[in-house]
């Protein structure tokens, strides 16, 4: 039982660990950055004011590069719908302006905006001063939280305004009391980061597992580890950072990419070509799918990408159905798999429903999709490699059963002919010495005769058991057939080999066999001659054999090149 765990904790150990490892460095370069902080507090309602719902969303009627005076004027403002979910701006729309209702709302001295959204761009806060002007201002940094320090005259009887290019699906607008709030950045950076180090590590583990075994499984979900990674680098606006590209578009494009790629490693990792037949063509037709919408992702502007990203979603659940019910009506995959994008999945249902606002958005829906990844691609890992390896022990089995003679435990004639024969080919082609013992049983007819076929068949195999205690490592022994054995010495000559003939010869004489009790063996023994082939060898060997049986049994006899010579 403890031997159990241990072996099953040794295969999973070092996928584990160097996850572990990865997890912990990364946690502890940005635990040292929050330590730096004095004291440690975490956010609680009373430390901030959420804005979000004071937010409304809208374009200058005429002109949408209006000026802030303008704007603030009403004059040329017309306003759009602002419910919970998301805003679709006209198409031609490249600037929106959102006005953010204080009402009088303010926290203490320390003020600071917080903004939580995605795809910010180009945005630009205008600040109602005392004196009846605005400052205008930029967010300070721009690293999961992006902040507005706000000026010590800020009115907060008038509106706030915001400029910005729209290509933003999430706002989320917090006001803090507290210039603590900072610390939940490095938190928030922390966990992220962590997050992205697993899928990042685990991806690296299955190239290098992928180039090690060259199974493509390991690929594919490097592929699609990696298409998550831009993924959720997307979703938290670091792709600006990183890559310098913002649009909804991409992040379709990288869904797409994630979503083919996991199709991929689907296929492959349940083998649905030859286990699932019946959706091959399903398969197929879905990875085409998911490559035009990366395509079209591309290529038509936001809004309708939308109703592709629906698409992949039902897709990727279609995915785990399967998944599920070739796992409990097939019994593929491991669990380890079943869980994996059950979490994945969970994780990103979450993160969307916030998004689209059928779940409050906050920091918890919005961080749902990291864990969920980097969980799932820790677990997928260990699940392929707990596959490959039982799949490799199954087919090492199987194939052992293919040259193993059942009876005797021993390789058999199909062992010979295939392995064998090779090796001997080889040793002749390097003009090494090789030498070949053929040994049958005496009188074996007999013993069937006498104590039945039951009792013949014990004493094969012990028989088979002796001989192999006398050969060497190097020395290959096969069932020739009924009572018939051939070995193959390597690297020996007739005298080496009558030595182990004579040894073989004297262990089964003085062995006492069960029911039985003696038998004996005729050893037949030829060199291999360089230039001569394998039948005739053989012949040689053979015709030793008969001599051995002529001369009285029990007798170890040499076939010389060119004669036969009697050894005992
Ligand atoms: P000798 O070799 O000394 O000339 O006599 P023998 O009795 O051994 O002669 P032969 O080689 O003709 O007989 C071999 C017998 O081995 C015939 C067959 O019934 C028996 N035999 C062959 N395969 C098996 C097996 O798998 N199990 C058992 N119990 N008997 C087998
Ligand atoms: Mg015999
Ligand atoms: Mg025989």
């Amino acid at each position: 039982m403890l031997k159990n765990i241990s072996i099953k904790l040794k295969e999973v150990n070092f996928v584990a660990l160097t996850g572990i490892i990865i997890i912990s460095i990364i946690l502890l370069i940005n635990f040292v950055k929050v330590l730096k902080y004095s004291y440690f507090e975490l956010i609680d309602d009373d430390k901030y004011i959420n804005l979000s719902n004071n937010v409304e969303y809208f374009i200058p009627k005429d002109n949408q590069y209006a000026e802030i005076n303008q704007v603030a004027d009403n004059s040329y403002i017309k306003f759009e719908k602002n419910n919970s979910k998301n805003i679709y701006f006209p198409e031609d729309v490249q600037k929106v302006w959102l006005k953010l209702r204080l009402q009088g709302k303010q926290a203490s001295t320390d003020n600071i905006m917080y903004i939580d959204c995605e795809f910010i761009e180009n945005i630009q806060f205008y600040i109602p001063t005392t004196d009846g002007k605005y400052v205008t201002k930029k967010p300070n940094e721009y690293f999961i939280f992006p902040y507005i320090n706000l000026p010590e005259n800020i009115d907060f009887n008038r509106d706030i305004y915001i400029n910005s290019t729209w290509d933003s699906n999430v706002f989320n607008l917090l006001l803090a009391k507290d210039s603590n709030f900072y610390i939940i950045q490095n938190l928030l950076a922390c966990f992220y980061i962590g997050n992205l180090g697993v899928l990042l590590g685990m991806l690296i583990m299955n190239m290098i597992l992928f180039f090690s075994s060259k199974d493509k499984k390991y690929l594919f979900h490097s592929l699609f580890t990696g298409s998550l990674l831009s993924l959720l680098y997307c979703l938290s606006g670091m792709q600006k950072l990183i890559l310098g590209f913002n649009s909804n578009n991409r992040l379709i494009a990288l869904a797409a990419m994630a979503a083919s790629t996991w199709v991929l490693f689907i296929y492959s990792y349940l083998d649905i070509k030859n286990n699932m037949p019946i959706l091959n063509n399903f398969f197929k037709l879905s990875i085409l799918f998911l490559v035009l919408s990366l395509y079209i992702s591309e290529i038509i502007p936001d809004g309708f990408t939308y109703d592709i990203l629906y698409l992949q979603m039902i897709l990727v659940g279609l995915y785990i159905l399967i998944s599920i019910y070739s796992y409990f009506k097939f019994g593929m995959g491991s669990i380890y798999y079943l869980v994996g994008i059950f979490i994945l999945f969970t994780g990103f249902i979450i993160y969307i429903l916030g998004s689209y606002g059928l779940l409050e958005w906050n920091i918890f829906a919005f961080s749902t999709c990291y864990p969920a990844a980097s969980i799932e691609t820790l677990l997928f890992t260990i699940g392929i490699i707990k596959q490959i390896k039982h799949e490799k022990e199954v087919n090492t089995k199987l194939q052992l059963e293919v040259i193993t003679d059942k009876l005797t435990n021993i390789y058999n004639r199909r062992y010979f002919e295939e392995t064998v024969v090779n090796k001997i080919l080889q040793l002749e082609k390097e003009k090494s010495l090789v030498s070949m013992l053929v040994l049958d049983i005496d009188h074996f007819k007999k013993v069937n005769d006498t104590y039945g076929h039951s009792t013949g068949d014990l004493v094969l195999s012990e028989t088979a058991m002796i001989i192999k205690q006398c050969l060497r490592k190097e020395d290959i022994l096969v069932r020739w057939g009924g009572e018939e054995f051939v070995a193959v010495l390597p690297f020996t000559d007739s005298k080496e080999s009558t030595i182990i003939a004579e040894t073989i010869r004297l262990s089964i004489e003085n062995h006492k066999f069960k029911f039985v009790n003696k038998i004996t063996v005729s050893i037949g023994i030829a060199e291999k001659d360089v230039v001569e082939d394998f039948h005739s060898w053989f012949r040689r060997a053979d015709n030793a054999l008969y001599n051995a049986k002529e001369n009285g049994r029990n007798t170890v006899c040499i076939c010389y090149t060119n004669e036969i010579r009697n050894n005992s």
